[in-house]
This record gives C-alpha cells, sequence and structure tokens, in this order.
C-alpha cells in the first residue's frame, strides 16, 4: 500500500535524511501547488523543487502527495477524567495517523481546564507520550465551564492557552460572553463559541426535519444554532467599538442560515471566523435512517428510492453528534462556504468516547464522533467528486486554522514548505484506499459510522517540527 519505504525510526526521532521526488506539492503559505521534490536532513527541510512540466510527466495530484502538517483547531484529548475514551497520547497518535501536526485541545475535561495546573498536566502528558505532534489547549471561558463567572484568563493566557472556549456548552450568558470577548480580545486572543441554545435542544436527538419524524426522533432545531450565532455576533459588534483586538471563532457551524449569518458580518468587516466539520461537509441526517451515501449522492429522502439508499441499520449511534447530522441542503452550504471562504478552517471535534457510552438506545448515547483519523478521507471523497478543489482543502486543513490562532510563535504553527525551517509536514497517497476497522484506529474511540468503510487517501509520513510522528507499516 505504502509508496514510500517505511522509515525504520522510532516515534519522536528527529529524521535524519529523507527524499521524496516526483510529488505533488500542495503549499497553501506560498499559494503554490504542483510537481516537485523535498529534502529533509536531520529535521530540517532542506530544499524544496518544484519540478516544470518537461521534468515532471505523469506527476499529478493522484499520487503521493506533500503538504504542510494539518492544524486541528477542535479536538477532545478527554485527559484528565475520561482515559477510558482516550489519552493524550492516544489522541497525539491519532492526530499523527491523520496527518495533524498540531492540535488545540478543548477545555472540557475533568477537571476543566480553567486553570494553568490543568494546562501543566497536559503538556506533562504529551512530553511523556514521545509524540512530536504540538498540543495546544482552549482554557475554558468560565470558572469549571459552569458558564457563572469567568475564569482566570490572565493568568491562562499568560500560561499559553490559544484562547477560551467553553465548548461542549454555549456561553448561556450574554453578559459574561461580552465580558470574555473583551477580556480576551485585550489578551490578544480568540473566543470560541460552540452556538447551541440548550433551551430548543433539550432531549433532542436529530436534525428537526423529515428524517427525524419518520424515525420518531426529537427534533433538533437549526435556529437552537443561529439564534446564539446571531446573539454572539451582536454581542462582537458591540465589544469591538471598545475592543478592536476581540475576536470570535465559531466552532462547527452546521446550518447554511448559520453560515450565511457568518459571511454577511464578515462582508461586514466583523472580526468573526469558523470552522466547519468533516462529517458536516460530507454526511447529512440521511445516515440516521441507515443510508450510507455522501451528503452530494443524497436526495433528502432516503426512502424515496426504497432499498437502493438503506443498506445499514438506522438509529446508529456512532452517528449521534453535537450539532447533529443535518440536511442535505446544509451539508452543501458548509461546502459554499468551504468554496468561498466564509469558512476558515475544517476541524475534526474529534470526541472519542468509550463504548460504555455508545452501546446504548440512541438518545442515550453520547454525543460525538471520533474523527482525527477519518478527517482526510472524508474530505477527499468531497475532492473526488470534484466539489471542493484539492489546494483549497488542503488551506483549511493548515493556513486558515494557523490564522485561526493568530501570529505564528514558538508554540503556535506556521504551516508551509518553507527551506530551512524544521519539517513540519504530511506525505498521503492520493489514489490508494484502507478501510476504517477498529484495529486500523490509534484513537481510543473506535466512535466512527465509517468502520468498515473504505477511503481513498492513506497517510504515509507524518513529520512534525522536524521529528517523526507517524509512518505507515508496509
Ligand atoms: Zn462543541
Amino acid at each position: 500500500m505504502s509508496a514510500l519505504a517505511p522509515m525504520r525510526a522510532e516515534i519522536g526521532a528527529v529524521v535524519a535524511d529523507l527524499e521524496i521526488s516526483r510529488a505533488w506539492l500542495v503549499d497553501p503559505a506560498s499559494g503554490r501547488e504542483g510537481p516537485g521534490e523535498i529534502v529533509v536532513e536531520d529535521g530540517i527541510l532542506e530544499a524544496v523543487t518544484w519540478l516544470d512540466a518537461g521534468e515532471a510527466e505523469g506527476v499529478d495530484e493522484r499520487g503521493v502527495v506533500v503538504a504542510p502538517g494539518f492544524v486541528d483547531l477542535h479536538v477532545h484529548l478527554r485527559e484528565p477524567g475520561n482515559e477510558d475514551a482516550e489519552t493524550v497520547a492516544s489522541g497525539l497518535a491519532a492526530a499523527a495517523h491523520g496527518g495533524f501536526t498540531t492540535v488545540c485541545a478543548m477545555p472540557n475535561t475533568t477537571p476543566a481546564l480553567d486553570d494553568p495546573a490543568v494546562l501543566e498536566r497536559l503538556r506533562g502528558a504529551a512530553a511523556t507520550s514521545g509524540s512530536p505532534v504540538r498540543a495546544l489547549a482552549w482554557g475554558a471561558i468560565s470558572a469549571g465551564r459552569a458558564g457563572e463567572a469567568l475564569a482566570a484568563l490572565g493568568e491562562l493566557a499568560d500560561a499559553g492557552v490559544a484562547g477560551f472556549s467553553d465548548d461542549g456548552a454555549a456561553v448561556a450568558s450574554g453578559a459574561l460572553l461580552r465580558n470574555a470577548l473583551a477580556y480576551a480580545g485585550a489578551l490578544g486572543l480568540p473566543i470560541v463559541d460552540h452556538a447551541e441554545d440548550p433551551t430548543l435542544t433539550a432531549g433532542a436527538e436529530a436534525n428537526d426535519g423529515y428524517v427525524a419524524t419518520v424515525l420518531g426522533l426529537r427534533g433538533w432545531p437549526s435556529a437552537a444554532e443561529e439564534s446564539v450565532v446571531a446573539r454572539d455576533l451582536a454581542l462582537l459588534a458591540d465589544v469591538v467599538r471598545d475592543v478592536p483586538a476581540a475576536r470570535l471563532h465559531l466552532t462547527h457551524l452546521s446550518t447554511a442560515g448559520s453560515l450565511d449569518l457568518v459571511r454577511r458580518a464578515k462582508a461586514a468587516g466583523m472580526p468573526v471566523t469558523c470552522d466547519v466539520t468533516p462529517h458536516h461537509l460530507a454526511l447529512s441526517e440521511e445516515w440516521l435512517a441507515g443510508a450510507r451515501r455522501w451528503a452530494w449522492e443524497g436526495s433528502g429522502d432516503p426512502w424515496a428510492d426504497g432499498s437502493r439508499a438503506i443498506v445499514e441499520s438506522p438509529y446508529a449511534t456512532a452517528l449521534r453528534v453535537n450539532p447533529p447530522l443535518r440536511a442535505i441542503a446544509d451539508s452543501a452550504a458548509c461546502r459554499e462556504a468551504l468554496l468561498d471562504g466564509t469558512a476558515d478552517a475544517i476541524a475534526t471535534d474529534h470526541a472519542p468516547h468509550a463504548s460504555v457510552d455508545k452501546d446504548v438506545e440512541f438518545g442515550l448515547a453520547a454525543n460525538g464522533i471520533s474523527g482525527l483519523e477519518t478527517a482526510l478521507g472524508v474530505v477527499l471523497a468531497m475532492v473526488d467528486a470534484g466539489l471542493v478543489p484539492l489546494g483549497r482543502v488542503i488551506e483549511a486543513l493548515t493556513t486558515g486554522p494557523a490564522r485561526v490562532l493568530g501570529t505564528p510563535r514558538s508554540d503556535r504553527p506556521a504551516p508551509g514548505l518553507v527551506e530551512g525551517a524544521p519539517a513540519d509536514l504530511v506525505v498521503f497517497d492520493r489514489s490508494a484506499t484502507w478501510r476504517v476497522d477498529p484495529d486500523a484506529l490509534a484513537s481510543r474511540g473506535r466512535n466512527t459510522p465509517l468502520l468498515g468503510r473504505e477511503l481513498t487517501g492513506v497517510v504515509l509520513l507524518t513529520l512534525a517540527g522536524g521529528r517523526l510522528a507517524y509512518d505507515a507499516p508496509d
């Protein structure tokens, strides 16, 4: 399967010597994409050579691709507190297997990351793991993520958090979010909000619509997300008058209406960014009914063409996710937002769970999809369908999320194929396939609706900061 010989080096070791010729290089930092070669020596990207057409016959984007290491703004590493679902070590191994060299961990651990001591613990676990993948963290917005009082944002900023989020829940109090936007802005850091009005989603199971109605699942309205997006944007407009550096990032937006609100706010010059997930880009509510076709292949009515759409048993709890898988039109809106730049980044919302939290009836199952290792395959399916160019997808996995994080510094990535910099890149075979079997996953969370499915796009090598993070077996 692998187009490269394995490195036969230890994970974490400095890559002494690597040459990849006749590859397709994608470098969003310089805006270049085309055939070329790279050379890595002692961890440094010594040479990036772009070939002209005459030298590159037979090399195209369907072969071996080299791109900057991916950056994921939204992962749940579960440690401390829920190590049955994931540990920092298993999460970073999953990241490397997915081509990610930087991940930003959400603070909804137990205890919550609302104190620099919890960040130190995360850093300690990352160092002990031996993985060279960067583990950044969002600090909590509110103490204990309880939504009542601001956490010690200044102390968390001094300790090096990437910004602040109460992800898992929205900040219900407008007054608290307003203060957080102002305070974080003064510290030069973004606020990341999970847009959901919990009073509209209590007991909700599936996107409010035809599929939920037929299946008898309680509806989760788009308005629960859109009303919070609208409120957040109004608060941001208020805050930027006094604190021009305030920044808002809306994560895992899933509806056409939310994305349209962000589109209009950006057009008005508001300092807002957002991300969409691979599952909202490529899957739809039809999967709850047992359909297993990509969102762009669906009609929105999995029963319309009878048994040809229904291939799996319905109510698979691996599909229970927050926000829920949406309508076909919402998935199309996510892709449109990616194409026109409304969505700045693709973030996985990697949410591993132990089987005990998923092997229950649908309405009781924990929300979340284990997504780090399947993200590339899912977005490449979209590229294969001719819906989004490869270069745009790579941009949304590298320079897009890096811009959300802000000016590069020692712990913030600056993705790019830059000669003389430590090699931080992913090498993948664009056309090879792999099967998403539990044994193929490094994450402890096997809660993915893609189990058993063949995905196109096999990660061969991941190098983070000049060190080996992942090397495909022979
Ligand atoms: Zn969330």
